[in-house]
């Protein structure tokens, strides 16, 4: 595995200075891309734990946008709904402090637009934290002790240990149990989980800039600046395990909770995960029915026939080496899968 990492680092590295990938990328590369984004730290808050590649460092954000704007053309968001607008956009997802504090300054210093994904129930108050970063914070919490799972129905304990892998291999396991049993109430779970270790439910107090909310003002402050908003829901569930009716609260609810509360129109959602494991043929009706215009998901391919629905969007992994990026963005590196 790593060998063949190897290679094709090596290859893109080549391809990138010999001038192939960009040959590539006018011949028959992507025109048009949505990146997605979630946060963006310093480097003394990024945390061991991202299962999910979404922290990037301020400094690897600030070299990638440069990256961006030398060999791409990224387009004003307000472009989005346009077909003929080819180039790239920018989308960063739920709503933390960072995007606020160090990510919005960053994008306004390259003269860039994003749409910022926010889950209104969140902002509000009404749950403590999303419910990965809530258990692995918590996870984090109890290193050291023994803490019962519903993994194996609260039988054995599980020891958690110092090591960031083993908070990072428990969450994923956790993943695996809540899509196998396509799990609507996942903070139900939380709960439970909460009492039986005899935890309080409420939110964990650590590094704000990661783990806490913009507010209200913070959002539409970045209207005001040339940002838009988009929904990612009311509370960031897995819309496909949810009934009709939950789907429509969590997808026309917070459309106009979001309205309301910045006075501005809100045609676009962000699916919360964006994969086929949580989107099907009901969760895109739903969001049609809701009122949305246009939505994305956080892949570059699936099986969906609504491309007004089922926007494609593609991330970095954290670095800045142009080769690589290059790669992705032209659609380069997709043809070594
Ligand atoms: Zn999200």
């Amino acid at each position: 595995m790593a060998f063949k990492h190897f290679v094709r680092d090596s290859w893109l590295t080549a391809s990138y200075y010999t001038g192939l990938s960009q040959l590539y990328h006018a011949l028959a590369g992507r025109k048009r891309g949505v990146i997605s984004y979630h946060n963006v730290l310093p480097v003394s808050s990024l945390s061991a734990f991202d299962t999910y590649n979404v922290d990037v460092t301020a400094s690897v954000f600030d070299k990638q946008l440069t990256f961006l704007k030398k060999h791409f053309r990224v387009l004003p968001i307000q472009e989005l709904e346009n077909p003929q607008a080819q180039g790239l956009f920018l989308t960063v997802d739920d709503g933390m402090l960072n995007n606020y504090e160090i990510l919005a300054p960053i994008l306004e210093k390259h003269e860039l637009s994003a749409l910022f994904a926010i889950c209104p129930a969140m902002i509000d108050g009404e749950l403590p934290h999303i419910w990965r970063d809530h258990l692995f914070l918590l996870f984090q919490q109890a290193q050291g002790q023994e803490i019962f799972l519903p993994i194996n129905q609260y039988q054995r304990p599980f020891k958690i240990t110092s090591e960031s892998e083993c908070l990072n291999s428990l969450t994923r396991q956790f993943k695996k149990y809540v899509y196998e049993n396509q799990i609507a109430d996942i903070y139900g779970l939380v709960r439970q989980i909460c009492a039986k270790n005899g935890w309080p439910y409420a939110q964990v107090m650590h590094d704000p800039l990661r783990y806490q909310f913009m507010n209200w003002g913070q959002i539409q402050d970045l209207t005001k600046r040339g940002h838009r908003i988009a929904s990612h829901t009311m509370t960031h569930r897995v819309l496909k395990f949810l009934s009709a009716q939950e789907k429509q609260y969590e997808l026309a609810e917070s459309k106009k909770r979001l309205e309301t509360q910045l006075n501005v129109s809100v045609d676009i959602l962000v699916y919360p995960y964006g994969s086929m494991a949580e989107i099907d043929n009901a969760t895109v009706s739903a969001a049609k029915e809701a009122g949305y215009q246009t939505a994305l998901m956080n892949v570059q391919q699936h099986s969906l026939s609504t491309p007004h629905f089922t926007l494609p969007r593609f991330a970095f992994p954290p670095i800045a080496d142009a080769p690589h990026l290059h790669a992705i963005v032209s659609g380069y590196k997709f043809l070594f899968r």
